[in-house]
């Protein structure tokens, strides 16, 4: 294979729950997941409802072009149809962003501590990184505008960003954006953004009016509670949607995850409820991390990155302590975050196994 492929470091995912019991001799219905920034409400119920009677359809082929779930998306953001693209998971959206507008020795931009898929789909077209130094665990903007050099083609900007969990406001981007030549493309990856606060979300989708360089990506697998079936998509103009739409697997997005993500998208409730018990939660960890003295980001999204030791096994030490006793966090070593572990947000009980077993962990 080209040795741009053979020098990826494979994503690291959290580990699965039953592979937990399996390792530690433990039940299954006893183990805490908050690994993976999943929603603990699960599917909503009108997400399983439609699922339920698009089985039915399972011998066809999905709609190609996504038509339906493409018009329901077109009609919130309040854009033309054929500015979405659809994506297997948002992950597929930013590896098949870097596949249309990035090729073998060009350049992608983004910053430390930022979500390890932009590495990822960077190396996969033998593309050059650009990893530009963080300020504050976020993306420092005005050191990002000024690493893309000649050979830049794609800049990834996460807001908010995982794992760090910090937040960009609309301003500091728009003024990212103005600065950005016209032939590189940026992509705002919003996985995170209904978690935000009434008062920091912006209409970042429109934007695409005033910048054709502009993409940005979204994901039913947060606050949707959809990640098992892998839908994700992104808002541009057509320029760019159509390269896109050239290099996307022609079925990338199955039948289910089409009708669940229509009905989630339409569940004002269930985002509602998700955003509530996401307040609280991360008050409930906010709290107990003060009280134990420990460093943690302030966080937009469904997650707190927190400092677990001062020693670069702590990160490592802490989350095993935590699986022993049923507990499954991320370890973020490997985005040279060794002494911090990502917790995510979960129910309140959750929450409080999870907090009871670091206290455990760090006596
Ligand atoms: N972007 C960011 C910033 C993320 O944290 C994630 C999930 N880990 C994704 C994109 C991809 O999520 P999905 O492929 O499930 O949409």
């Amino acid at each position: 294979g080209p040795e741009y492929v053979r020098a990826i470091a494979p994503y690291q995912a959290g580990k699965p729950i039953a592979e937990v019991a399996r390792e530690f001799g433990l039940d299954e219905a006893n183990i805490v997941k908050l690994a993976s920034n999943e929603n603990p409400f699960g599917v909503p119920a009108s997400s399983q409802q439609a699922m339920a009677a698009a089985v039915a359809d399972l011998g066809r082929y999905p709609d190609a072009n996504g038509f339906d779930l493409k018009a329901a998306l077109a009609k919130r953001y309040e854009v033309p149809a054929d500015w979405i693209t659809l994506g297997n998971g948002s992950n597929d959206i930013l590896e098949i962003a870097a596949h249309a507008f990035v090729q073998k020795g060009q350049a992608v931009v983004y910053s430390q501590y930022s979500f390890a898929v932009y590495a990822l789909a960077t190396q996969g077209v033998g593309a050059r990184a650009i990893v530009v130094p963080a300020r504050e665990y976020g993306h420092d903007l005005d050191a990002m505008a000024a690493a893309i050099d000649a050979d830049t083609r794609l800049v990834f900007i996460a807001n908010p960003n995982n794992p760090t969990g910090t937040f960009i406001p609309a301003a500091q981007i728009e003024a990212f954006l103005n600065k950005v030549p016209a032939n590189v493309v940026v992509v705002l990856d919003e996985a995170y953004n209904e978690f935000l606060a009434p008062e920091h979300q912006f209409e970042s989708a429109q934007w695409a009016r005033k910048y054709p360089n502009l993409l940005v990506s979204r994901t039913f697998s947060k606050a949707y509670g959809l990640a098992g079936l892998r839908v994700g998509f992104a808002v541009a103009q057509p320029a760019l949607t159509d390269l896109m739409n050239r290099i996307r697997q022609p079925f990338n997005v199955n039948s289910l995850a089409q009708a669940a993500a229509i009905a989630a998208l339409n569940d004002k409730p269930f985002l509602e409820q998700g955003a509530k018990n996401n307040a609280a939660g991360y008050a409930q960890f906010v709290e107990a991390f003060d009280e134990l003295g420990l460093q943690y980001v302030p966080s937009f999204g469904n997650f707190v990155l927190v400092k677990v030791g001062d020693d670069d096994g702590a990160g490592a030490r802490i989350n095993l302590a935590l699986l022993k006793q049923g507990v499954i966090v991320r370890p973020v070593g490997n985005y040279g975050l060794p002494q911090w572990l990502r917790i995510s947000i979960g129910l309140p009980a959750e929450n409080a196994i999870f907090i009871a077993a670091l206290k455990k962990a760090l006596a």
